[in-house]
């Protein structure tokens, strides 16, 4: 109670008393008036206290409070000065939501709110345009119901939103979306939904003209190389100097059919998201058959190459697939690891799923280099690689495969110490005992042991 408040009560009090008192002189009853004095003061309080209570409940909006007088009339006023403080407060919020919905209602980008468990809060004009939402009889839906994808709904329960996806509009199969999910507040998402078909065409130029130089070349490229080897089956009457040169000629004809080999896998692979088979593949024997490559590769550079490998390791994909990853990685420890170094390829399946390390004693690779490893022709000293006669793409493609996966690569290096290449593969890359019987019964050649 505010302290003016307290002194006009007091004042009333004692002026109510002091009539009290009067009255019981001149009625020499002060016992009485004294009781109907006060009385009659708690009825007039009462009064006012109904009045406050159906006004507060009753009130229409702006409606002024009842005329009061006295500390009553303070009290009216009170409250009714901060009821219109709280109303502008209340309307510049909601011109301000007002703005930022007009705003995002405009963008060409759509905007979804969605609550913490994924059902649909708010969304733009250019969401219902794009994912085909309706409103507002899709609001409260699960956003997975409406965007029934595989791909969006494995990445909506993965929780993992560091990298957009992109897919098909689910209402125009033309139109190429990107959807990436930011959490905010109190584990909501919100969802922006991006039309990247521009985009996507480009890159898919990109991709379709090097596949068609590729395949194009490949064709003269074999005739010519067919010739070498002719020339140089028949090399008795050719002239001494132009056998040198025929030979190179065959060496570098060699490189190039890898280099479209390699571009034309990486073509196939950035055809498709997944892998068309996802058959179980049998990674000891897949192992061992590269490891004895490596061994055949290595010959006379004596490398000491070690295999660990449980017998029963399975992963669901594609067998040509894997088996070009794992062999580039295999490989290339052999490649970059000077003669009678060690490798140890080593594969295990745990809680977070399946795993393949391939660790080398080899030259190793700073790292400075190491975050682009993966990119097309990217090398960390180009004249080291003429001596590997490698094409610059083995680790785009462990790339490529490891995404068709649902794998991702760790590179951790030491120069002059060796490097070690681990490839992660989710659970759900494992195929259950089910499958795995039906693979077997195809099958039946199991390899056991636990060394290649
Ligand atoms: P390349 O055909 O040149 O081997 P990759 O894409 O397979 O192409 O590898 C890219 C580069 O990464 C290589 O040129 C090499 O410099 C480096 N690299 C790859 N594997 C290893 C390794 N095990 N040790 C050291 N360097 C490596």
């Amino acid at each position: 109670m505010n302290q003016n408040w307290l002194g006009i009560l007091i004042r009333h009090l004692a002026l109510l008393v002091t009539a009290c008192l009067l009255v019981g002189l001149i009625t020499n009853h002060y016992g009485a008036s004294l009781a109907v004095g006060l009385g009659l003061y708690l009825a007039a309080t009462l009064k006012q206290l109904l009045r406050l209570n159906h006004w507060l409940k009753h009130q229409k909006p702006d409606e002024p409070p009842p005329e009061a007088g006295g500390l009553w009339g303070d009290v009216f006023d009170s409250i009714y000065t901060v009821q219109r403080r709280d109303i502008r407060a209340r309307d510049r919020l909601q011109a301000l939501i007002d703005r930022v919905q007009d705003s995002t209602a405009a963008l060409r980008d759509g905007v979804i709110m969605l609550d913490s468990d994924g059902n649909l809060e708010w969304w733009n004009n250019a969401a219902e345009t794009l994912l085909g939402l309706r409103s507002p009889g899709d609001g409260g839906q699960p956003i997975t119901n409406l965007v029934r994808n595989p791909r969006f709904f494995e990445y909506f329960h993965a929780g993992n939103y560091a990298e957009p996806i992109e897919m098909a509009s689910p209402i125009q199969d033309q139109v190429r979306i990107q959807l990436v999910i930011t959490r905010y507040g109190n584990n909501e998402h919100l969802l922006v939904v991006r039309d990247v078909t521009r985009v996507h065409q480009l890159e898919q130029m990109r991709k379709d003209f090097v596949a068609n130089v590729s395949h194009e070349l490949r064709t003269p490229l074999t005739v010519i190389t067919g010739y070498l080897e002719t020339l140089l089956d028949n090399s008795d009457g050719i002239n001494p100097r132009w056998l040198r040169a025929l030979q190179q000629m065959q060496q570098q004809g060699g490189r190039m059919q890898t280099l479209l080999n390699d571009l034309l896998l990486l073509a196939r692979l950035e055809a498709t998201d997944y892998p068309s088979e996802n058959q179980p593949v049998d990674v000891q024997a897949l192992l061992k058959s590269i490891v004895s490559d490596a061994r055949a590769l290595s010959g006379a550079r004596g490398h000491d190459i070690t295999l660990e490998v449980d017998a029963n390791c399975w992963l669901k994909g594609s067998e040509p697939e894997l088996r070009s990853a794992f062999s580039n990685l295999v490989f290339n420890a052999v490649k970059y690891t000077p003669d009678k170094g060690r490798v140890l390829v080593r594969f295990w399946q745990d809680g977070q799923g399946a795993h393949l390390s391939v660790k080398d004693s080899g030259i190793g690779i700073e790292a400075m280099h190491i975050p682009r490893l993966t990119e097309r022709f990217y090398r960390v000293d180009s004249s080291r690689n003429s001596n590997t006669g490698g094409t610059g793409l083995g680790l785009a493609i462990v790339k490529h495969v490891l995404m068709r996966h649902r794998g991702r690569m760790e590179i951790a290096s030491v120069p002059n110490h060796g490097s070690t290449f681990i490839c992660h593969f989710a659970p759900a890359q494992i195929p259950q005992a089910r499958n795995l019987r039906a693979a077997r019964s195809v099958d039946p050649e199991q390899a056991d042991g636990t060394q290649g």
